[in-house]
């Protein structure tokens, strides 16, 4: 079964198409600046070289006929007929309370789908501009939702509801959401796998751009750091995380900001940009704390400091956790940020291994063979989530 992946955004469409045979990636490829002139299809085929194609692409239409024609092409395609394509998978930011599960995606759940954008308006219009180009350009292939926010529907009330009067959760659906949902739920599946058990408590520390923890205990999130919306959270490369909320509306009377200029200031102005003023790259700020820059400094004091909190919160929730993973940009490649965040979780049972801790990118266990907390590096797969999801519900439509 082929299975092809979509991820859409404003301006861009990124697409994997997978072998599930043995899951691996037959081709993947990006198409930029749909809509903006000067718009690029870059498409990788599996064993064959790249190859970029510049082209006018007005609309997420034109994008997925040329990604299907890319996948046809008779030199750097990956299949040879259309209808080899079983299932298209979309990645979708936000399913509200509607979607609390990955979905065949029919015309009810399409006009569901629409009420949704309002909570995500840069984010799933996108979205169901590529389900209704691929209905068009793809037909009669089941189209699969997996939204963001589904796995972490198992919170409970406490846990989702803020301290607001509660019409607005009533009125304008005002509750914790929280995102990175599939990354979220592959890794702690594979940490359940590797545990060998499906009862455990797990924290999972997705750490990137953005960046998010979820408490999951007996493979169910009981917590998580983002809210109604990606903003909230731990400090992230340009988005503040939790602040005092009544930071807001002083800094726009001070600042004369209007709502649009003040969202700037708190998801692109703010995070490790913000404190260090070098960059919101991980990387840059490192190099630059390493060199005795100490705004950088006190920035990675910020970023480790609320990881860790959120860590230390969620034992508490769980009343115990059995592992942490790391996942994600940072998460999986540095060892410095894995290193600084666990030497403050002595106090859980963390016998942290400095050595095993030393590398990148892959899976690892970075706890010794005796730590009564478990801690693994667990590199994300958001992309074959999706695909094994579409995988299963194309098949139970057969
Ligand atoms: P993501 O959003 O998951 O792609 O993660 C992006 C983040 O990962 C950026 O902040 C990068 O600086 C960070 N990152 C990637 N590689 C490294 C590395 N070797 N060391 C530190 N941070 C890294």
């Amino acid at each position: 079964m082929k299975i092809l992946v979509l991820n859409c955004g404003s301006s861009s469409l990124k697409y994997q198409l997978f072998n599930m045979d043995d899951e691996s990636v037959m081709a993947k490829g990006l198409v930029e600046k749909i809509g903006l002139g000067d718009s690029e299809l870059t498409h990788q085929p599996q064993g064959k070289d790249k190859i970029k194609i510049s082209a006018d692409i007005p609309n997420h239409g034109v994008a997925i006929e040329m990604v299907v024609a890319a996948l046809l092409d008779k030199e750097h395609g990956v299949i040879s007929d259309m209808r080899e394509i079983d299932a298209v998978g979309h990645r979708i930011v936000h399913g509200a309370q509607m979607f609390s599960a990955s979905c065949i995606i029919d015309d009810k759940a399409l006009a569901d789908l629409e009420t949704v954008s309002e909570l995500a308006p840069l984010h799933n219009p996108p979205s169901i501009l590529g389900i209704r180009a691929c209905c068009e350009k793809i037909p009669g292939v089941p189209m699969v939702g997996v939204f963001d926010t589904a796995f972490h529907q198992t919170m409970p009330a406490a846990n989702y509801l803020y301290g607001l009067p509660y019409e607005y959760y009533e009125k304008y659906k005002i509750r914790r959401y929280g995102f990175h949902g599939t990354s979220h739920r592959f890794v702690s599946a594979r940490c359940a796998e590797l545990l060998g058990r499906n009862d455990a408590k797990i924290i999972t520390c997705h750490l990137g751009n953005g960046s998010s923890l979820s408490a999951v205990d007996h493979g169910k999130v009981v917590d998580t750091s983002m809210g109604f919306t990606p903003l909230a959270g731990v400090l992230m490369g340009t988005r503040s995380g939790d602040i005092d909320p009544a930071i807001v509306t002083y800094v726009m009377e001070k600042e004369g900001l209007d709502t649009a200029a003040m969202n700037a200031v708190l998801n692109k102005k703010s995070g490790l940009l913000g404190i260090s003023g070098v960059s919101s790259d991980m990387r840059y700020v490192e190099e630059a704390a390493d060199q005795g820059n100490e705004r950088a400094k006190i920035a990675l004091e910020v970023f480790r400091k609320t990881v860790v909190s959120f860590i230390g919160a969620y034992a508490a929730e769980m009343n115990g956790v059995d592992a942490i993973v790391f996942t994600a940009g940072i998460g999986e490649n540095s060892a410095l940020e894995r290193a600084a965040i666990c030497a403050n979780l002595t106090y859980l049972g963390v016998d942290f291994d400095a050595a095993a801790n030393d590398c990148r990118g892959k899976e690892v266990e970075i706890s010794k063979p005796d730590s009564k907390v478990r801690v693994f590096v667990i590199p994300t797969n958001e992309e074959l989530m999706i695909a094994r999801d579409t995988k299963a519900l194309a098949e139970s439509v057969k």
